[in-house]
């Protein structure tokens, strides 16, 4: 199983959206000014804006994605690729993967990869839409 296999798996960044969306649905968004529950969902800026006080919450808040600028696409493939088929993927090699020019974004990418506690969490809550059964690779 080569990590464009998994890759691919990830269309496009809406598709992303809609799943990383999905999941913070599930968990629940507390507004951070008003704790207020109730959101709605602002498709132009990604982000859920509070019913009551307007705050917004951006989708990549609170996850490790946040202050990042990649695409959700290169995260969400990374994550399931580094912790199901290769923990020594490099960081040179995902970069030449995606065809990204600069080598340190991606290197910090991993690098929060490697670090995150909640993997499982997202792996099994991203296995709800996408299908990635290590023995189907096989
Ligand atoms: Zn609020």
């Amino acid at each position: 199983m080569k990590f464009y296999d998994f890759y691919k798996r990830f269309p496009n960044e809406s598709v992303c959206v809609l799943i990383l969306k999905s999941i913070k649905e599930q968990e629940g968004i507390v507004c951070k000014k008003c704790k207020n529950v109730e959101h709605y969902w602002k498709k132009d800026k990604n982000s859920f804006e509070c019913k009551r006080c307007n705050f917004r919450t951006s989708l990549k808040s609170g996850t490790i994605m946040e202050n990042s600028n990649l695409p959700l696409k290169y995260w969400l493939s990374s994550i399931m690729f580094f912790n199901i088929m290769e923990k020594n993927i490099s960081a040179l090699k995902l970069q030449k993967e995606f065809g990204h020019k600069r080598y340190e974004p991606i290197w910090l990418m991993l690098k929060k990869i490697r670090n995150i506690s909640e993997a499982d969490y997202f792996i099994y809550k991203i296995s709800d839409y996408i299908a990635f059964d290590k023995n189907s690779f096989d």
